[in-house]
């Protein structure tokens, strides 16, 4: 038999965000939701053939979300808070989008379920909730609705779901802490669950994957118990469907003994993130003989094309140990874009070294056929050579001035001068703030205008002079109507970025950038990140000329807007051939010749984003320092430390699930902090409260993720619990993140509320 290919998952956005496009259409009323049902229904269709005709064995199906998997999860299970059901809406699909954005008009007033970042992706799930009493049962035909549909195409494909632990580990109470697993909850999920398998049997699906990704993070007391309990259920249900469990984005050495005695018919083992614990479990514990390993050797989360010789070495490895070993996606390709057709921008040379998701089921399939090649055979493989050449010698060569000053640093340059307490004496004196000083995150609704000059700009369509009077004509509007409604610390607004990160790159050196290669971050957002090619560097001063151009037209402070090397990084593709603690520090280098401008510039507050720094905290939280803190922490030391003491240095961190690194955090050494807290609980509150966080923050006060528009009381009722748990002196108030992708619409109602909220509380103390 020759090696099974299997896919976890495919970019379901479309190949042009066809999907975007059709459900932000359906939001503004320019079309009709079987508009929305017709277009996904072609994706689909188009996304199956398409890994049919690269010979993909196993084909996923409901990989596909309108939005989001783990919402479909909740959902599937009927864990549908009552709040969006009193909506009664008449289409499943609506309360689905109320549960994802949160819902405004004739039929209520709800939020949004809280949103989380994926593992260590740049994607976002929702966190389901489950109330008290909650009724767990099968509550939806999606996943069999679209094994039908594809069916229908001749395609018996692989059904996919979130698995319950996963899910019951994510998901929440409705008071925001985590579950308890009781013994009517995880029999009611098992049995849905079974039923679920059952209901494949009959529509004659041979393979069912139940991904946990859950399992590759550190064990609670009482999960391995709560998996095995789970799995023992759902198994007994089998019947002829196999069910495969697919891990990704690291390692289950520590339960594979438990997994692997479960008897499943296929284990999925992500052989990128989690390679060396993964082979050295299966060597230890063997392979059950009815199992199949399922190699996670194409990488789902990078951009470049997979070493050949490297992949056959793995299934070899594991052939050692089974001969049943199949080939994967190390983990859903929704985290890359969808092809590299198109990209001619990209020099060809260069961009033979890229492999996106179209690209990457051709890696796939020409492994599992080299892997079933003979000797002989693989000599002759032309694939195999050609796959060989990519990798031979230096693909760009280095930089010898980066090289030159990353040698010359010392410790004194990762240290800021003097000590935060009395910097932050300074400040205060130097900037004249209130108390609860008011500000925002640093963009302003990016209207259809200024995206539409933009393009015309990149066309030739209008001079760049046309261009830049087009934005001071955006920023000047922005500041007016900030002093207007009376925030304290200005920003232009950032209408001159596309994109945080991509902006930065594109004034870097070393830096390429495609035309179409969107990821999906949440919801129908998408993200193209920069790829990151050779040794970076700043080309010329970035940001300056816009941040002076703003506070010459005002007299209130304004912020100059940075993004931060680590970030730059997260959310760019890296490069493989250096470390990623290296890369960071040639950004850091760039990023503090920009800082250091701004300042000469007479920008006496300097926002550094780290949005993104969070994200790639390791999963196991042995690695968390060692292979992360530890040189993320001082990189972005390295960006601030020669600043003046009052020069006010803030930061900014999008979602506030940062509880266990706030030490960590706070040696950052940054002066102001702002963060998300707003979606979700304030038990990072807790946190600064415990930690005695030196660094003043703002905990933002409402959630830019929707369009919602918070009541000034709402806010004012937030502050007060904020000042609950930190010190007065300390506290800032802000919205939870940048407000590029709302409208002007909700947006100054919004920020009118929050002023007003902060000048009540203010008044009353
Ligand atoms: N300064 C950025 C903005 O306001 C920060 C965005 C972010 O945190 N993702 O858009
Ligand atoms: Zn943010």
């Amino acid at each position: 038999m020759s090696t099974l290919t299997s896919v976890s998952g495919f970019p379901r956005i479309g190949q042009n965000r066809e999907l975007k496009k059709i459900i932000e259409g359906y939001w503004k009323g320019a079309n009709d939701l079987a508009a929305v049902k017709s277009t996904a229904a072609e994706l689909r269709a188009k996304h199956w053939k398409l890994q049919q005709a690269a010979g993909i064995d196993l084909i996923p199906s409901n990989d596909f979300s309108y939005y989001d998997q783990m919402l479909d999860t909740a959902i599937l299970l009927n864990v549908i808070p009552k709040r969006y059901e009193r909506l009664a809406f008449e289409n499943q699909e609506d309360t689905l989008f109320a549960m994802a954005r949160g819902y405004q008009g004739d039929k209520g007033d709800v939020t949004a379920l809280p949103m989380k970042k994926w593992f260590t992706t740049n994607y976002h799930y929702l966190v389901p909730e489950v109330e008290p009493g909650e009724e767990i049962k099968l509550n939806s035909t999606k996943p069999f609705d679209e094994f039908n549909e594809a069916k229908a195409l001749g395609i018996l494909t692989k059904p996919v779901l979130i698995g319950p632990y996963t899910f019951l580990k994510l998901a929440r109470t409705d008071q925001a802490t985590e579950l308890e697993y009781d013994k009517g909850l995880v029999n009611a999920v098992a049995a849905v669950y079974a039923e679920v398998l059952a209901k494949f049997n009959e529509l004659g699906a041979q393979w069912l994957q139940l991904d946990e990704p859950y399992l590759v993070l550190d064990k609670e007391p009482g999960d391995v118990e709560l998996f095995k309990t789970l799995y023992t259920k759902i198994l007994a249900a089998k019947a002829g469907v196999k069910v495969l469990l697919n891990t990704y984005f690291g390692h289950i050495a520590d339960v594979y003994e438990t997994v692997n005695l479960l008897g499943f018919d296929g284990i999925g083992l992500d052989l990128n993130e989690g390679r060396e614990e993964n082979l050295e479990a299966v060597a230890k514990y063997g392979v059950a003989s009815g199992t199949t390993i399922f190699a996670g050797v194409i990488n789902g989360r990078n951009i470049w094309r997979n070493n050949y010789a490297t992949s056959l070495g793995l299934v070899d490895a594991l052939k050692q140990v089974t001969p049943n070993v199949a080939v994967s996606t190390a983990s859903s390709l929704l985290h890359v874009p969808f092809s590299t057709e198109g990209e001619t921008g990209i020099p060809a040379d260069d961009l033979k070294h890229f492999a996106f998701a179209v690209e990457k089921l051709g890696e796939l399939k020409e492994v599992a056929v080299l892997a079933d090649a003979t000797e002989d055979e693989k000599k002759a493989s032309t694939a195999l050579a050609a796959n060989q050449a990519l990798f031979d010698g230096t693909r760009v060569a280095a930089d010898p001035a980066v090289a030159a000053r990353i040698n010359g640093l010392t410790a004194d340059d990762y240290v800021r001068q003097p000590a935060r307490e009395e910097r932050q004496k300074l400040q205060r004196e130097a900037l004249g703030l209130p108390l609860l000083p008011t500000t925002t995150i640093g963009s302003f609704p990016q209207t259809k205008e200024v995206r539409a000059e933009r393009a015309k700009l990149r066309k030739g369509e209008i001079t760049k002079e046309a261009y830049d009077e087009f934005i001071k004509a955006q920023i000047d509007a922005c500041i007016k109507h900030q002093e207007e409604i009376g925030l304290d610390v200005l920003v232009h607004g950032e209408f001159e970025r596309n994109d945080m990160v991509e902006y930065f790159g594109q004034n870097l050196n070393g830096f390429l950038f495609t035309k179409n290669a969107w990821v999906q971050s949440y919801g129908t957002r998408c993200v193209k990140p920069p790829i990151v090619w050779g040794d970076v560097s700043r080309a010329k001063p970035i940001t300056v000329e816009w941040s002076a151009y703003a506070q010459s037209r005002t007299d209130h402070v304004m912020k100059g807007m940075l993004t931060g090397p680590v970030t730059i990084l997260n959310w760019s593709w890296p490069r493989e051939d250096i470390t990623h603690e290296e890369q960071t520090k040639q950004l850091a280098l760039a990023i503090r010749d920009e800082v250091l401008d701004l300042e000469a510039a007479g920008i006496k507050v300097i926002q550094i984003d780290e949005a993104a720094l969070r994200e790639k905290l390791p999963l196991r939280k042995s690695d968390w320092h060692v292979k992360y803190l530890d040189w993320a922490v001082p990189a972005f030391r390295l960006v601030h430390s020669a600043v003046k003491p009052t020069t006010q240095i803030h930061t900014h961190m999008c979602y506030s699930e940062f509880n266990d690194i706030i030490r960590d955090i706070d040696a950052m050494d940054a002066d102001v902090i702002s963060f998300e807290a707003s979606r979700g609980d304030l038990v990072v509150l807790d946190a600064i409260h415990d930690a005695h966080f030196e660094t003043e923050a703002g905990p933002g006060v409402y959630d830019i993720h929707s369009p919602r528009i918070p009541s000034e009381q709402e806010i004012e009722d937030r502050i007060y619990e904020i000042l609950k748990k930190m010190d007065v002196e300390k506290v800032w108030i802000n919205p939870d993140c940048g407000l590029k992708t709302r409208g002007n619409a909700e947006t100054w109602p919004s920020l009118e509320h929050l002023v007003a909220a902060a000048k009540a509380v203010r008044a009353k103390l």
